[in-house]
């Protein structure tokens, strides 16, 4: 690697459930499409330190990298193999002369010798080796003007995610996002994290931005994902924010803005209590729709470090946001491997059904994941955790099997009979709310018995990108 970086071709892997380079050219395959939020954060990051940046995305066809420095974002485990994809293409056309640059959380969770497995020694971690100013004092306009307007314009027209916090204060043991509790694998010691909001008028900068660039190519609305963990965590910031929100809107009469988050349950409760104009200014402002960590049920919660959760609250936040007006979704990552019982999935099923006919609540189940990169699980694995980590690495599909919308498999529940019981409730769910937008629940690629089948499993789970 360089240690002078001139410049680097940002480049967004396909989606591992989007169609390959080959099938996109086909008539009538949907690509997925979703601008890549935590890349162009980074590019933006490179622009500010005088680095030429390309930025390009597999997901409309084949990028020839113009640097020598590639780099590429990693959104979460079933991505890797698509990077790795990326990564052997690129190696042998350029006959090995490109070095890598690779980001993301999933990427900060591997050992040393795990991302040499995945990545090789000509990858490094860009987290780590590559400081650029804290990307909350960074305007991402400069990585927008990069993109071109037709890709631009697909962007737009699809959900975008915006950056406007991070962070989460909690420590749920499952959960690999940038969150209190996980585990430095360098030092070893539990991180203790705060929610951080980006500086309030680079915000105002960068949505503006989008929504003039949104009218320039002739579309009048779009629909957001707001990047926080737990949406109503800090109360004076989000409204800050609604207000940031009104302002443009009022600039630009007319245009639509449609959002939505995640949310803890007992933070909308505290928000109501607490400073209710966050709440009812961020609706006017077009939040719409919320997701609550809801995350198994009693029994579950203290043993998967959620002990915020309690049936009361799980009952009452879906309550209160059907009252403000929101779609509420049930974010159920549930069947913790260690914690799964008969009791606590049928628990879940009671609650599903009572939440969408009591309040048109939207389930959105997934299965918990016990051994992900970043957690305990991965950093000290018991016996059947090392040998599902050493699986994946000799078989990197195998990471897909790590996706919480896939089914629970050998690789991640070791007890055949509550397995089936949990995918039975969870595929259960899935289609019987398909029609109100549950989850694209996805078949896990470590089950399949021959290559065959493999390729059965793949051609299922295409165009079952969760949303
Ligand atoms: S509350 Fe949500 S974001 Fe925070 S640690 Fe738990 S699962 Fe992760």
């Amino acid at each position: 690697m360089k240690t002078q970086l001139e410049n680097i071709h940002m480049i967004n892997p396909g989606h591992s459930y989007g169609p390959s380079i080959e099938e996109q050219k086909e008539e009538g395959n949907k690509k997925h499409i979703c601008l890549p939020s935590g890349s162009l954060v980074a590019a933006a990051g490179f622009i500010w330190a005088g680095i030429e940046v390309w930025i390009g995305d597999e997901n409309f066809g084949t990028v020839e990298p113009r640097s020598e420095t590639v780099g590429i974002g990693f959104t979460g485990m079933p991505n890797i193999p698509e990077g790795m994809k990326l990564q052997q293409r690129i190696r042998k056309e350029t006959n090995q002369e490109v070095n890598f640059l690779l980001g993301g959380i999933v990427v900060n969770g591997l050992k040393s010798n795990e991302f040499n497995s995945f990545f090789g020694e000509d990858s490094q971690n860009g987290n780590r080796h590559i400081h650029l100013k804290n990307p909350h004092q960074i305007s991402v306009i400069p990585a927008y003007e990069k993109i071109s307007d037709e890709d631009m314009r697909e962007y737009l027209s699809n959900e975008i995610p915006l950056y406007l916090a991070d962070g989460c204060k909690y420590g749920c043991s499952f959960c690999a996002a940038n969150r209190s509790g996980i585990i430095d694998p360098h030092t070893g010691e539990p991180i203790v994290v705060e929610e951080k909001y980006r500086d309030p008028e680079i915000l105002e900068k960068d949505l503006s931005y989008l929504v003039e660039r949104a009218k320039r190519l002739g579309i009048n609305s779009f629909d957001i994902y707001l990047s926080n963990l737990d949406i109503f965590q800090t109360p004076n910031k989000l409204l800050e924010f609604a207000r940031i929100v009104k302002g443009i809107k009022a600039s630009h009469p007319g245009f639509e803005i449609r959002m939505r988050a995640l949310s803890g349950v007992q933070s909308i409760i505290d928000a109501d209590k607490e400073l209710p104009e966050c709440i009812e200014e961020i609706i006017e402002a077009g939040f719409n729709r919320v997701g609550f960590g809801i995350d198994g049920w009693k029994g579950d919660w203290k043993r998967v470090g959620k002990g915020q959760n309690n049936e009361e609250n799980c009952r009452e936040s879906v309550r209160l946001a059907s009252q403000y007006g929101l779609t509420p979704e049930l974010i159920l990552v549930f069947g913790h491997p260690k914690t799964v019982s008969e009791d606590s999935i049928n628990g879940v099923r009671s609650y599903v059904h009572e939440m969408v006919d009591k309040y048109d609540a939207v389930p959105r189940p997934h299965v918990a994941k016990d051994f992900i990169p970043g957690n305990l699980g991965w950093l000290k694995p018991n016996k059947f955790q090392a040998k599902g980590i050493k699986q994946i690495l000799k078989k990197p599909i195998y990471c897909q099997s790590l996706d919480f919308t896939a089914v629970a498999s050998r690789l991640t529940h070791e007890d055949p009979i509550l397995r089936n019981v949990l995918n039975g409730v969870y595929v259960g769910i899935c289609e019987e709310y398909a029609d109100i937008g549950a989850t694209l629940w996805t078949k896990a690629y470590s089950d399949a018995r021959s290559q065959a089948e493999l390729l059965e499993f793949i051609d299922f789970n295409r165009g079952r990108e969760d949303h």
